[in-house]
């Protein structure tokens, strides 16, 4: 799909051509003790804070000292229907419809919201089917969820596998678990890119398939939102759940999202947990009325939430507005293909790349696993300069992420590489 050229010429000339390359300067960059940039290649576990963050969470804090409780409805940005200014950006991230999305919790605790609304088993059907390198989040609340259901924690969780020496996930390898064990799967539960891997999996496929055998199905987009072209409402899943602090560049710990499609929307007798913010907003300070459900995924909320979370929220999805994921994709795919073209070039002796080859088939991410490497390579190339992401045994997962890397960064890092690597 591209092709590239070698040398430090053709890193600039592509930084020089990039339509994005503004984009960077609108990012707060980590510097060492120097004052020299680092090259930040850790933009999905902590996404880069955009500047303008500063100004939006302040102008909260500022109404907050001029408005006090008055804030919740005056001002321009009051903090009653705030999450309503996030919504219709944050849809259009994961291709999702308005009334599918809320911005809510942190991500974990959506998930376990998602489970006592879709994770209903019985005694024939209770297992949950995950992936084999779940995030450890994913597979720790699984396991609660289980034994919160009276079953057994590990008799009740099927692991989809690669198969013997390979680390990707194969979808026929699905199609006969589901074959043989389809009819007591109650939930399918998906990280939509495996963090591990960076395997961007085929998410209407596998909801078609889950479907078909009468599971729900739900996936943890928190490698994903932000990051590639999702369609979640075409993917027909039940549900979704991802954070904001990794590729959408909210912050640590900001609030996650939750999508919830369409068709459970007016679904009153969907099991759920409530509060007073899923109730109708028009009598939710009448305080004595009885439940009124709201619809849609803003049904699912629980609390009044946290306004400067949402504030940095809000910050850095009017820049995924202004700029389009289809943009950021078509960077991240370019840039990612020049990671892995530097990287071949150490040869398959030295280096295995594990994520798919294929660009439609992952996002801003190479994990690599590097022969005979332990974390003392992950401790040289944070001396050089570069933030990466160690994973042991012997995985390094590298993001080159649209909004603010540049084809520079991904030169030098593969540079440091081959230094440490005594490479020539
Ligand atoms: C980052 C990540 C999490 C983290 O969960 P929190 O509740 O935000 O701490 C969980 N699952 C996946 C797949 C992740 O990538």
């Amino acid at each position: 799909m591209f092709t590239h050229k070698l040398g430090l010429e053709y890193a600039l000339e592509q930084d020089e051509s990039d339509e994005l390359k503004s984009y960077r300067n609108q990012f707060h960059l980590p510097k060492d003790q120097h004052g020299n940039n680092l090259i930040y290649m850790t933009g999905n576990s902590l996404g880069l804070q955009p500047k303008q963050t500063n100004a939006y969470v302040n102008k909260e804090l500022d109404d907050w000292a001029k408005l006090g409780v008055e804030g919740h409805t005056t001002g321009d940005t009051p903090w009653l229907p705030y999450h309503e200014f996030l919504t219709k950006n944050m849809a259009d991230v994961v291709g999702a419809k308005p009334i599918e999305v809320i911005v809510m919790n942190t991500l974990t605790t959506n998930l376990h919201l998602m489970m006592v609304s879709f994770y209903k088993p019985t005694k024939s059907r209770y297992k949950i089917l995950i992936e084999s390198d779940a995030f450890p989040s994913d597979k720790f609340a699984v396991e609660s969820q289980l034994r919160h259901h009276g079953f057994d924690d590990q008799e009740g969780v099927i692991q989809w596998k690669p198969k013997e020496n390979e680390s990707l996930l194969r979808y026929e390898d699905l199609e006969s678990i589901l074959q043989k064990e389809g009819d007591q799967i109650a939930l399918i539960l998906i990280g939509g890119i495996n963090y591990y891997t960076g395997q961007y999996f085929d998410l209407k496929r596998i909801t078609k398939l889950g479907h078909h055998y009468g599971c729900k199905v739900g996936f943890d987009c928190a490698h994903a939102a932000g990051n590639v072209v999702l369609n979640l409402h075409d993917s027909g899943a039940d549900f979704a759940v991802w954070c904001t602090y990794k590729y959408l560049n909210s912050g640590p710990g900001s609030l996650a999202g939750c999508f919830i499609h369409e068709r459970h929307a007016h679904n009153k007798n969907l099991n759920r947990f409530t509060g007073w913010w899923s109730h109708n907003k028009a009598t939710r300070f009448n305080m004595r009325d009885d439940f009124d459900q709201l619809p849609g995924a803003e049904g699912w909320q629980l609390s009044n939430p946290p306004i400067l979370s949402m504030a940095a929220i809000k910050a850095s999805l009017d820049l995924f507005e202004e700029v389009g994921i289809e943009k950021l994709v078509k960077k991240s795919q370019k840039i990612t293909s020049y990671f892995e073209f530097l990287l071949k070039q150490l040869g398959e002796d030295t280096i295995r790349i594990i994520t798919p080859s294929n660009p439609n088939s992952r996002g801003a991410q190479l994990s690599i696993q590097v022969k005979n490497a332990n974390k003392t390579l992950h401790d040289q190339l944070t001396q050089a300069g570069i933030i990466s992401d160690w994973r042991e045994p012997d995985v390094i997962r590298c993001a080159p992420t649209p909004f603010y890397n540049s084809f520079e960064d991904v030169y030098f890092l593969v540079e440091q590489l081959k230094t440490i690597l005594s490479m020539p």
